[in-house]
């Protein structure tokens, strides 16, 4: 349980890791709760360590131009405790208490988790229910991707390995949307064995996104359409829950079986879409 020898680096300022991340052999650290034990069990052997945890402004979490901006280096527990989160994301408030146990939320941060893109994490669910918009920045400049767009499969994602994500993008969702984070968690890691974000707005768009389910986050677009627009009610959960998982292939490991799994993420589904009923 002893990593590779690795040399290791603090940054102060975006363009310094940008320059630093020139080597392919190169990792960034943040909160190194999912990179260091990747390290100690030699599934990652980086020759050096970029910490970006010196770089104050990817900590930032503030309201510009009409839209919700994450620092990518901003701690669960840091979004957790936000007052514009609690007050416009309630989902990630509630999603965020989920993650791991404190000392996992005072280290673990949302970009890290992203990038990581472990398929039962629980941020890509609920950035891909709130239809965030992921910034990078790498040697050719900065660039975003929609996060539907951005988790290719299981721990990997649409980020080239020389570049950073900055932050995370949100529209200031409109005054009586709803929105909720229900998770059915692995009891010793609190990881999503199945769990489900719903935004429900007030027009009845309503986004749905799993984690935990598939070998990457997703929006569910088929029970989208099915409760998208229509009364939130006995009737249109159960199509809703037939609707759903059509266009995945479901997990099945020592913790759930395929139809356990199903199972949960469909009982979830209901749960959540119970929570954001009118
Ligand atoms: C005991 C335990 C319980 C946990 N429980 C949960 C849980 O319930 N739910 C959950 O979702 N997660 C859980 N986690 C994972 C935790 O949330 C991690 O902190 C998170 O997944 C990774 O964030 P990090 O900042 O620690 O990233 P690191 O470990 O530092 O990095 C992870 C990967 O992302 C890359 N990276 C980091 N930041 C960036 C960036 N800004 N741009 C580009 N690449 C970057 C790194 O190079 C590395 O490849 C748990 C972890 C532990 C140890």
């Amino acid at each position: 349980m002893i990593p590779v020898a690795f040399d290791y680096e603090k940054v102060h300022t975006i363009d310094e890791a940008i320059a630093a991340l020139s080597n392919d052999d190169t990792k960034i650290l943040a909160g190194g709760h999912s990179l260091i034990p990747a390290m100690k069990l030699r599934l990652s052997r980086p020759e050096k360590l970029i910490d970006i945890g010196g770089i104050t402004a990817l900590k930032d979490i503030k309201e510009e131009d009409g839209e919700i901006v994450i620092g990518a280096a901003a701690t669960h527990a840091d979004i957790l405790y936000h007052p514009l989160i609690r007050t416009h994301l309630p989902f990630f408030t509630e999603g965020a208490a989920m993650i791991g146990d404190m000392q996992v939320r005072n280290h673990g941060t949302i970009g890290g988790s992203l990038a990581h893109a472990d398929p039962a994490a629980d941020w890509p669910a609920m950035v891909l229910a709130a239809d965030a918009t992921i910034e990078m920045q790498g040697p050719n400049g900065r660039r975003s991707i929609k996060a539907t767009e951005f988790f290719t499969g299981l721990f990997s994602t649409a980020l080239e390995p020389n570049e950073l994500i900055t932050a995370i993008r949100i529209a200031m969702p409109p005054d009586g949307t709803k929105s909720t984070y229900q998770k059915f968690a692995q009891p010793a890691s609190r990881f999503s064995l199945a769990a489900c974000a719903v935004m429900r707005f007030p027009d009845g768009g309503t986004t749905i996104a799993f984690t935990g389910v598939a070998d990457h986050a997703f929006r569910d677009t088929g029970a989208e359409h099915v409760i998208s627009g229509k009364p939130i009610d006995d009737d249109s959960i159960e199509k809703a829950m037939q609707a759903a998982l059509q266009m995945v292939d479901v997990l099945s490991d020592h913790y759930a079986s395929e139809a356990y799994r199903k199972h949960l993420a469909k009982v979830y589904l209901r749960k959540a879409l119970l929570a954001v009923k009118g």
